[in-house]
Formats: C-alpha cells, sequence, structure tokens
C-alpha cells in the first residue's frame, strides 16, 4: 500500500522560511492547534531538523492524550547546580510561596555537581531522579535561574512544559519557541523511568533537553507546554555565559549536537544510556531551612 509520508520532507525554500519563522511550522504538526482547558497546548515537533525516520516514529506515536491534573500527588523539584548561589537565594522564596498558594506537597532537591568536569545538567538531574524516587509521584526539573512570576505545578497528567513567556529586567521579553522542552517541565515519575530518564552523555552545555523530549515523544507520551508560564530568565553569571554558536561551535557544541542526530537517525538506544547506566558518588548531603542539597561526582 502507498502510505502518504507523515512529515513531509520540505523544500529548500520551506527550510529558511521555518529557520526565520517559526510559526509557521506550526502548520505542519497534525497536533499543533489541538489544546487542552484553553491554555495548555502541545508542544510541536514541526521542527525542520528533525525530519528523519525516528521524526516520523515519533509523530506516528503521537495521540492526542488530553491533559489533566491530579491532586494530592507528592512533587519533588530537581534543581540542577553548580556555582549560582546568588540564583538559588533569588529563585527559594517565589517558588515556595508559589507552591504553598497552590496547596503542593513538595520538596525541594538541589543537585550541585562538583567541581573539576565539565557542567552535565542530564546527569545531575538523573541523581535527582533515582535518589528521590522513594518520595515522588511526580518531578519538575528546574532551572535555578528560572524565577516563577505565572506558574502552574500541580500533577500533569502528560509531561507539561511550565515556561512559555520569558520576563527579564535585563533582555526584552520573549516568548519561547513551541518546540522548545526545558526551563521547568513537571513530569510523573513513572513516564521518566519508562524513558530511562536523561541521557548521561551530554557534558558542557546543550541539547540533553531534546533528547530527552525525543525519548518522551518517542515512548508516546504527548508533552505540553502552559501558554500561560510566566518566568524571569535571570542572566546566567559572567564566567558561565554559553557562547553563542558562531560558525565554529565549541567541541562539546558540536559532540552534543552530533550525539542528538545520532538519536534521531536510530543509532542510540536510550535504553542504554540512562537511569539504567547511572553512576555517580554521593560526596555530602545537606538540609536547609527549605531545601535540601546533595553534593556529588559525576
Ligand atoms: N547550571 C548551573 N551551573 C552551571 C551551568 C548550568 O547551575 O555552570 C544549571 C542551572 O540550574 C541553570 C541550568 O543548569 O539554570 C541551565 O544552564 P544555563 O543557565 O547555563 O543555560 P541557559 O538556559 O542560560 O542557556
Ligand atoms: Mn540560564
Amino acid at each position: 500500500m502507498n502510505q502518504q509520508p507523515l512529515f513531509p520532507t520540505p523544500d529548500p525554500l520551506q527550510r529558511v522560511l521555518y529557520r526565520f519563522w517559526p510559526s509557521q511550522r506550526l502548520n505542519m504538526d497534525p497536533l499543533g492547534g489541538f489544546n487542552t482547558l484553553d491554555r495548555f497546548f502541545p508542544v510541536t515537533i514541526a521542527n525542520w531538523k528533525m525530519i528523519s525516520p525516528v521524526s516520523c516514529l515519533m509523530l506516528a506515536r503521537r495521540v492526542p492524550h488530553p491533559l489533566s491534573f491530579r491532586s494530592d500527588a507528592r512533587l519533588t523539584i530537581v534543581i540542577p547546580f553548580r556555582d549560582r548561589e546568588a540564583h538559588l537565594k533569588e529563585l527559594l522564596p517565589p517558588l515556595t510561596l508559589k507552591l504553598a498558594e497552590q496547596g503542593i506537597r513538595y520538596r525541594i532537591l538541589v543537585v550541585e555537581q562538583e567541581s573539576g568536569r565539565p557542567f552535565n545538567r542530564g546527569k545531575l538531574i538523573n541523581v535527582g531522579f533515582h535518589y528521590a524516587q522513594a518520595d515522588s509521584d511526580y518531578y519538575c526539573i528546574h532551572d535555578v535561574d528560572a524565577i516563577p512570576v505565572e506558574a502552574d505545578y500541580r500533577c500533569p497528567s502528560q509531561p507539561l512544559r511550565l515556561v512559555t513567556r520569558l520576563l527579564s529586567t535585563n533582555r526584552p521579553a520573549s516568548i519561547c519557541p513551541t518546540h522548545y522542552f526545558s526551563g521547568a517541565i513537571s513530569v510523573l515519575k513513572e513516564q521518566v523511568f519508562a524513558v530511562n530518564g536523561f541521557s548521561n552523555e551530554y557534558w558542557g552545555w546543550g541539547k540533553e533537553d531534546d533528547e530527552f523530549l525525543f525519548r518522551l515523544q518517542l515512548a508516546g507520551f504527548l508533552c505540553y507546554f502552559d501558554s500561560h508560564g510566566a518566568y524571569h530568565d535571570l542572566p546566567n553569571p559572567k564566567a558561565q555565559q554559553v557562547e553563542r554558536p558562531g560558525l565554529r561551535q565549541p567541541a562539546h557544541m558540536r559532540h552534543n549536537r552530533a550525539r542528538r542526530s545520532r538519536l534521531m537517525r536510530g543509532l542510540i538506544d536510550p535504553a542504554e544510556d540512562g537511569l539504567t547506566t547511572l553512576h555517580y558518588e554521593l560526596l555530602a548531603r545537606e538540609h536547609h531551612g527549605s531545601y535540601e542539597k546533595i553534593r556529588v561526582k559525576l
């Protein structure tokens, strides 16, 4: 039988259009306009960089599961962390206020990487998943520099990105792209374990969040974003400023991009890299008033 391609490969002109006018990609996504409760929309995967047999598989597995929320679930906020004390200080008061207002049963777990190796956000988050699993029904993976202004921390039935509007005093306000899946993500524990968590292999900056989205989509979970979600995005400290990709990217960025595309070409099996292969050494545990911090060697 002659099957229609699920995701037609765009021609070169369309690629340019999608690159500079991302909202056009929405038209290519069959679930682009699907919405629940007038506020939550599926994260789109209509991104021309992802056209491959694997992305077609992802599309095939996308079923419009509606989003709902349940109450009385136990939340662990997992914050990957290194050298951002000032950000953590600024984050905790508004975060704990929001959680209390919403009546959430929560704990906050800061997972700090010891100095030495390049930062590994995905692996730190895996450590948080593993460490807190006995007391959690769902997690919120939370960047330390994302300060909630309007945020819904309830327990979602499908993975949910909480951040959409980025407000900032230093940069102009902006809207996250519809295929972005990072910043603050709430996800059920069973969904995290079903996809084997994050990859442990993204060192330095970038792309581990894309891989986590692909893992969830490949497992048939429909990921959402909250169109009302608004956060302040604090500027990174000078020493941790990410160099914007120029003509020649730093080696770790090229490595991370290449790894992500190997996944999209079906050359990496998430079952072989993630929570099941996680190794780390617990160096210290500290209990503070509203949060716990663990320091780990990766
Ligand atoms: N992070 C950290 N120390 C670092 C790099 C990253 O604590 O040296 C954590 C922190 O939670 C931060 C998140 O990883 O919010 C994302 O990193 P970053 O802010 O550099 O990325 P951006 O979102 O600014 O591109
Ligand atoms: Mn940042």
